[in-house]
């Protein structure tokens, strides 16, 4: 998988920073579903297990560890509901760390527990069990699509646990089985990086493949719907402007009647590559459907859009196959200067604008702070 990979998208395997936002969004909803999952079935287990501890072990050994249990159960409940409201990444990250934080506790707490009584038997068969909930722990972060950079996160916390374990042992501890127990965590925890990344690889794989479109490169529709409403969000959030453009090109059926189809995706793709050329960082330029693109603008107001749109109609969007130049239709409308509640009226007035140009003679911007 990773040769088919751009290296953005390698880096995109080693750590979240640069991330796009629908990464961001397919990995929240995934890791915080397994979180929800996960949680909810350790809130159920871990009750359970109090059946077990109780006829294993004599009372003055289970009774703190079903106080421990209770304990765990309440705060994997908890995550379980917690996790329904959580949207961003920084949420998937805090419910994915209480989620892994519930059994460091209760396993720093019950080993240390056990640790203080001689077990024999079948008793100490039930308490060597406690000792795997590490290794279980690293196994489990296998099913979260996570990068490099956050599974040495979430690894190095359990490792230093193990190796506290360890310390909290130290007058009988057994060095050679503690190396080769800690040698063993190693190795899983190398797996499950392994399997983390290639899970994130595959969401790469499948967010690159939706979110674009194949013939021009911009964003398709079905994703640039989700970028609107995102991008909506934010600018809501940080009172900022939100400006988008809606591009119809001139006359284009003539060139598919005069020219062919395929002279006529020749010239979509020319012109989307001649737009995108003069995009800023952040701006989010789509293909709305045919001929008609869509260009998000955050942090731009009309007046500055129109600036930068005037700018690439006066650099032009390319030549149609007869020679002459093709022109655009644009309407503009901005989030707070039209008073605009969301996204999808935010676009249906950049229609009727893109509407009234294609009205006025086409070839022009129409909008807030459009000279003509
Ligand atoms: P107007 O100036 O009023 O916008 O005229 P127009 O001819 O551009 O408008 P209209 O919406 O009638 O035509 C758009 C045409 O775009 C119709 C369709 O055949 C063509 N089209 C849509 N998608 C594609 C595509 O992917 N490739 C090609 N070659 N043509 C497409
Ligand atoms: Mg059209
Ligand atoms: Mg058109």
């Amino acid at each position: 998988m990773l040769v088919e990979m751009s290296t953005q998208e390698v880096r995109w395997l080693l750590s979240a920073r640069q991330h796009i936002s629908l990464l961001h969004k397919r990995r929240t909803t995934m890791i915080v579903s397994r979180v929800r999952l996960v949680a909810a079935l350790f809130s159920i287990l871990t009750p359970l297990w109090i059946i077990i501890d109780i006829a294993a072990f004599p009372r003055e050994v289970w009774l703190p560890l079903v106080v421990g249990r209770i304990a765990a159960t309440i705060a994997f409940g908890m995550i379980t509901l917690l996790a329904i409201k959580m949207r961003t990444m920084n949420d998937a990250y805090r419910v994915l760390a209480m989620l892994f934080a519930v059994p460091t506790a209760f396993f720093l707490f019950s080993y240390q527990h056990m640790a203080q009584f001689q077990l024999h038997g079948i008793q100490q068969a039930f308490s060597t069990g406690y000792a795997f909930l590490p290794f279980v722990m690293l196994a489990g972060l296998s099913i979260f699509p996570l990068t490099l950079l956050e599974n040495i996160i979430f690894i190095s916390p359990l490792l230093l646990m193990q190796f506290i374990a360890g310390i909290l042992r130290l007058p009988v501890l057994d060095w050679p089985t503690f190396a080769a127990s800690f040698w063993l965590m190693l190795l899983i925890a190398g797996v499950s990086v392994l399997a983390g990344i290639s899970q994130l690889a595959f969401i790469i794989v499948l967010v690159r493949e939706a979110i674009r479109d194949h013939m021009t490169g911009c964003f398709s529709r079905q994703s640039g719907e989700e970028l609107l409403e995102l991008q909506f969000a934010m600018s809501l959030r940080n009172h900022a402007p939100l400006t988008v453009a809606f591009l119809d090109l001139d006359h284009f059926k003539q060139i598919n009647d005069r020219f062919g189809h395929e002279a006529g995706d020749a010239v979509l793709i020319g012109v989307a590559s001649a737009i995108q050329e003069h995009l800023r960082q952040g701006d989010v330029f789509i293909r709305w459907g045919g001929e008609e693109f869509i260009l998000v603008m955050p942090n731009t107001t009309p007046a500055q859009a129109s600036v930068a749109l005037q700018r690439v109609r006066e650099e032009g969007l390319g030549l149609r196959p007869d020679g002459t130049p093709i022109t655009a239709s644009i309407g503009i409308a901005e989030r707070i200067e039209d008073s605009l509640g969301d996204w999808r009226t935010l676009v249906d007035k950049a229609d009727v604008r893109m509407y009234e140009a294609k009205q006025g003679g086409r070839d022009r911007i129409v909008g807030p702070g459009a000279q003509a």
